[in-house]
């Protein structure tokens, strides 16, 4: 007995969490949260309704939402979200309910001609399909047209469409659970075809960008590290009509930027928002080919140069399998290491890898020799236990998104996700949630609390979790520093509030 004892206290030494320290108030909280986890646990499964061995989409989010758990990790200052990508980030709901009424904005529904035919993927016009930039118009696609312009036929004023079947086409759903990866991605794609040309319209991307904040920073996230679509060719371009004469006026690189920035500002504009900071990863697609990545790694270094405190590091974002991989890239990449050396500038990598069941996806490997920072998912790196020690050293920091893994069907039972290996080893980890808008929520608690249920996790791992996301962030300077006292004070604050609910029972939460 003494020999398992001490195993398992071996076992517990190699954890990520091993170090993070707890108050005495953090280890009454610990038991208490424990006691309650395994109510939860042993009630759910008893009832074979344990929620991390079903699919997302067939969860009862209300019953969810009703739980004593659920509202501790909701009232949890979790720190920040580091893995999210423009145009899924904010809320489906406030597209449905209120951004389709603003002025201008229209919809083109199923009852809907044209169908089969395709339209500029901003302004939204019929276009050959083999026009540069050219789109399918799918029903449920979203578009801007001032009074000045025709509307494309098919499009009806937002006021007429059902906010009830558009949500069903811009959310992922039980269907799904069927799908393998690949189709689980072509549908994803097809959301982002149909909500493409609104955001690309910069006045509409303002108003979702602040639903983007006001939802994370109500969701007790006091930070958010955006990978923003901002790269050459027009990818990620944005535009209005505020050009001579009510012209179409394009917004890329650096108005690209400066759009988060004026929307960041507007946020922050409002003292009770006072505490709130975001940072942008640039980033191209993985669809391109390397000459295109080329510029866009070149591109992404002069922004960064520019913007020195705002842009945090490159990416490049979609669906690994299929397309290029991280290899096909490594000239482009290496060439933009030593563009950044030569200008002076950090230009930190977030790579997007390892998000694959395929051992023959060797992106892990390429992250982490090239130096990635963070890495996006780092989902299939059991295959490769020979790059643990070099990310345990250089704290390369995985960004698990355990929700996106299962709707986008990389694993089905959440309990047995890889992670629970990654962290019992030391690898550092946060969680985040991806693309909340088209998993139909908002915010970072049910990624959380998905995390806390699925992975049995005790309160001095969630208290790590919630560290990383700003130790391990974009922040730099005195800017970390604050945002670390911030969210040091509002954890200690939360711990004495839980510690007097868990007293009476956790009746009031
Ligand atoms: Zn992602």
């Amino acid at each position: 007995m003494a020999q398992r004892a001490s195993t398992l206290s071996e076992n517990s030494a190699l954890s990520f969490s091993a170090s993070t320290p707890l108050s005495a108030a953090e280890s009454t909280l610990s038991d208490s949260l424990a006691v309650l986890l395994s109510s939860y646990t042993v009630s759910e499964r008893s009832a074979h309704s344990f929620p991390p061995t079903k699919f997302f989409h067939d969860w009862s989010l209300d019953t969810i939402a009703a739980t004593p758990l659920y509202s501790l990790v909701s009232s949890m200052p979790k720190g920040g979200a580091l893995h999210l990508h423009s145009g899924s980030s904010g809320s489906t709901d406030w597209i449905v309910n209120e951004g389709i009424l603003l002025d201008g904005v229209h919809v083109y529904m199923r009852d809907s001609p044209l169908e089969d035919t395709c339209i500029t993927a901003n302004t939204a016009i019929p276009a050959p399909c083999d026009a540069p930039g050219a789109q399918a118009l799918l029903p449920g696609t979203i578009a801007f047209f001032p009074n000045s312009t025709a509307v494309t036929p098919g499009f009806k004023p937002g006021a007429e469409a059902d906010p009830v079947e558009l949500r069903s086409l811009l959310t992922s759903n039980a269907g799904l659970k069927e799908a393998d990866s690949e189709l689980a991605w072509g549908y994803f794609n097809d959301v982002f075809t149909r909500i493409n040309p609104i955001m690309s319209y910069r006045p509409f991307y303002m108003e979702y960008l602040q639903t983007t904040f006001d939802v994370h920073w109500k969701d007790n996230v006091q930070h958010l590290e955006i990978r923003a679509l901002c790269a050459s060719g027009g990818v990620g371009d944005l535009f209005d009509y505020g050009g001579d004469g009510g012209a179409v006026r394009s917004y890329s690189g650096q108005g690209v930027i400066d759009t988060y920035q004026e929307a960041l500002d507007k946020f922050l504009s409002h003292p009770e928002n006072e505490g709130f900071s975001l940072k942008l990863i640039l980033s191209s697609l993985r669809v391109l080919d390397p000459s295109h990545i080329g510029e866009d790694a070149a591109l992404a270094v002069e922004l960064k140069k520019a913007n020195p405190n705002f842009v945090v590091g490159f990416d490049v974002v979609a669906e690994e399998d299929p397309n290029h991989r991280t290899l096909d890239y490594l000239d482009e990449i290496q060439a933009m290491q030593k563009l950044a050396a030569d200008a002076g500038v950090d230009m930190s990598l977030y790579f997007h890898d390892g998000e694959s069941d395929d051992r023959n996806n060797t992106n892990m490997i390429d992250a982490v020799l090239l130096g990635s920072k963070r890495v996006g998912h780092g989902f299939n790196s059991y295959f490769f236990p020979v790059l643990f020690e070099q990310m345990r050293q250089n704290n390369v920091v995985l960004e698990v998104n355990p929700i996106s893994n299962q709707v986008l069907r990389y694993i089905d039972n959440l309990e047995t996700h890889p992670v629970n290996a990654y962290i019992a080893e030391g690898i550092q980890v946060v969680i985040s949630s991806d693309d909340p808008g088209v998993f139909g929520y908002t915010g970072l608690t049910l990624d959380m609390w998905t995390a806390l249920v699925s992975f049995q996790l005790d309160l001095r791992e969630l208290k790590t979790l919630c560290r990383n996301s700003l130790e391990f962030s974009g922040l730099q300077g005195d800017e970390k520093e604050s945002a670390m006292a911030k969210w040091e004070k509002d954890w200690a604050a939360w711990v004495d509030d839980m510690n007097e609910r868990a007293g009476s029972d956790w009746k009031e939460l």
